[in-house]
């Protein structure tokens, strides 16, 4: 490929954003490598690097920053603004390159394109074009490059949408075929137990930092549920019928997941995955947690993540969540409870 090579952190937007990235440097014909997932020694580092008022997320971002950056000639760390309209991420997001600069050490120098999906979306079309002639590559590669980009990114969001695990949907969004509706792993065959697990992206899918809870729930014969495979659309009204905006993206969707599914109904209990010192989390935990209990009595568990969290511990609070679950199933279907 030749010219520079750019690292991409694998921490907090990456999760949603990945495929629009990696197309994008793709279509400019730049090679772009991402960090590997997180391991013990990325989480230390970071630990160790960020201020310790920083969230678990944060720090690990740094830990992957700092795995990076004797390995590429730029770091790509953008700005994430708004992901929607009149939605912010969280001030973390917004000053991610800052604490960076400010925190990790010595770095090669950073692309930072303000992600703000505004009105229009031309932003961010205009930061990235930024970006394409930083790397000396000219505007009208770099409006494709992007055109391209997003629709991989629509199409990787579609598949995930109608329940396809994340990988089969990356491969779609490459270009393969659309897998096979036939194909599709089917929900619960068995009538197994069904947990939503509701939070931000870069905590559910990042199974070092969550302590693989998804394939822990498995194990347990619960078929976890995550926001991914909610009808999008529904979520946000969901979310929107409170009195009060949530303007807060991942917090507002956390929300409306939660209310949508203890509306419809569908699933068995509610695991709520926060961060210990998330701000707009905080905000939302207590609010989630009541209208659990009271619209429809569903078994709730937060799960709070730092640096600290054990696997023992974890291990011992979804085993008494499920048993519980199932009990209270066994209870109603002997008609015990109501
Ligand atoms: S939303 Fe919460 S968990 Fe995410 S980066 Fe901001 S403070 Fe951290």
């Amino acid at each position: 490929m030749g010219g520079p090579r750019v690292g991409i952190p694998r921490g907090l937007g990456f999760f949603e954003y990945h495929v629009l990235w990696q197309g994008f440097f793709e279509g400019l014909g730049v090679e772009a490598v991402a960090s590997p997932p997180t391991n013990r020694d990325i989480l230390d580092r970071g630990v160790r690097a960020a201020v310790e008022e920083a969230c678990l997320p944060v720090k690990v971002y740094f830990g992957h920053v700092m795995e990076l950056a004797p390995r590429v000639d730029l770091l790509f760390v953008p700005r994430l603004v708004r992901m929607e309209r009149r939605l912010y991420t969280c001030p973390k997001f917004l000053g991610l390159p800052e604490m960076v600069k400010s925190c990790a050490g010595r770095l090669p120098p950073l692309l930072c394109p303000v992600f703000d999906e505004n009105r229009r979306g031309s932003k961010a079309a205009a930061a990235f074009a930024q970006v394409a002639s930083r790397l000396g590559v000219g505007l009208a590669r770099a409006r494709r490059a992007w055109r391209q980009a997003r629709a991989r990114q629509a199409r990787y969001r579609a598949v995930l949408a109608q329940g396809w695990p994340r990988d089969q949907a990356l491969a779609a969004a490459r270009g393969g075929a659309l897998p096979q509706a036939s194909l599709r792993p089917k929900r619960s065959p068995d009538g197994r137990l069904k947990v939503a697990v509701l939070g931000h992206s870069y905590l559910l899918y990042d199974p070092h930092l969550n302590l693989g809870l998804l394939a822990r729930l498995e194990r347990l014969g619960v078929e976890p549920i995550t926001g991914d495979v909610l009808p999008e659309e529904r979520v946000l009204q969901a979310a929107d019928s409170l009195p009060k905006r949530i303007f807060w993206s991942f917090a507002r969707r956390t929300m409306g997941g939660g209310l949508y599914l203890l509306e419809r109904g569908g699933v068995d209990g509610i695991i709520h995955l926060v961060s210990f010192g998330c701000g707009s989390d905080a905000l939302i935990t207590d609010l989630l947690e009541r209208f659990a209990r009271r619209r429809g009595r569903l078994p709730f568990m937060l799960l709070t993540l730092d640096e600290h969290s054990g696997e023992a511990g974890l291990q011992t609070r979804l085993e008494a969540f499920v048993d519980m679950i199932r009990r209270r199933r066994a209870e109603r279907a002997a008609g015990w409870a109501g």
